[in-house]
């Protein structure tokens, strides 16, 4: 179902001690609004997911893990199971970050596993494209999307696929505070939701969440969020502070 997010990628930063203050912070802030317009989702680091999920109990938000494993189980030191980030308490999953795509190696076969692996394990999937700077400069970045999707999700039932949440980050936005113009996050928003339309129907592709990434900050979400196909953001950096998360939220 489509709805409005703000999701908070916490990437590799806060201890656990660290976590627990940022949350509780959140979720105090949160405390004071009587209405909130969009859904709230953090991703913490794995180590902290436990005692965050404990303290999100009975608050507004959900709980989200920055990655999976593309196996089920067995000999993968090091990994982590979609099972176990279930088990946790996610109801979510960040899937195909550029970071993972550009310093673990992570392909599009790699993320189908691990796609198939979350859904498998009732996880929604929080599934990120964008283009490089190069690309969108050599006027690429539509048919760099599309290839992004077409050999991923877009292989997915009609079924699994009300599970993907798409997150289009331009990765020429991201940690640099440099952010697309409102008018580039639509465009290509209305154009990821042509794709979807193309690949399943209307009715899909009306019904997809499709969130803005990078370089979302208090100053911009305003006229990010305003635009017909941007249903909201996943933030890095910002999501960091919690007063300057809580005013993202407080956008739409
Ligand atoms: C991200 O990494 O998903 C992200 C959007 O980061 P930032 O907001 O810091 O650009």
């Amino acid at each position: 179902m489509r709805k409005n997010i703000v999701a908070g990628n916490w990437k590799m930063n806060k201890t656990l001690p660290e976590s627990v203050s940022l949350v509780k912070e959140i979720i105090s802030l949160l405390n004071k609004e009587n209405s909130l317009q969009a859904e709230v989702i953090v991703a913490p680091t794995y180590v902290s997911l436990y005692e965050v999920n404990k303290l999100l109990k009975g608050s507004k938000i959900k709980l989200s893990a920055q990655n999976s494993a593309s196996e089920h189980s067995g000999a993968y030191t090091g990994e982590i199971s979609a099972e176990m980030i279930k088990a946790v308490g996610c109801d979510y999953v960040i899937l195909g970050h550029s970071e993972r795509r550009a310093y673990y190696g992570e392909r599009d076969a790699i993320l189908t596993r691990k796609v198939e692996f979350a859904l498998k394990n009732e996880l929604e999937v929080i599934f990120c494209i964008g283009e490089r700077l190069l690309e969108r400069e050599k006027g690429e970045h539509f048919k760099v999307v599309e290839g992004q999707l077409k050999n991923t999700v877009f292989n997915l039932s009609e079924n699994e696929f009300s599970n993907i949440i798409i997150a289009y980050e331009p990765i020429w936005a991201i940690g640099t505070g440099v952010t697309a113009s409102s008018e580039q996050a639509q465009e290509m928003h209305a154009f990821i939701r042509k794709l979807i339309t193309e690949n399943y129907n209307t009715d899909v592709a009306d019904n997809t969440t499709i969130l803005y990434g990078g370089s979302c900050k208090p100053s911009n979400a305003v006229e990010l969020f305003k635009n017909p196909d941007v249903d909201g953001g996943l933030i890095g950096g910002a999501a960091l502070k919690a007063e300057d998360f809580v005013a993202i939220i407080k956008s739409f």
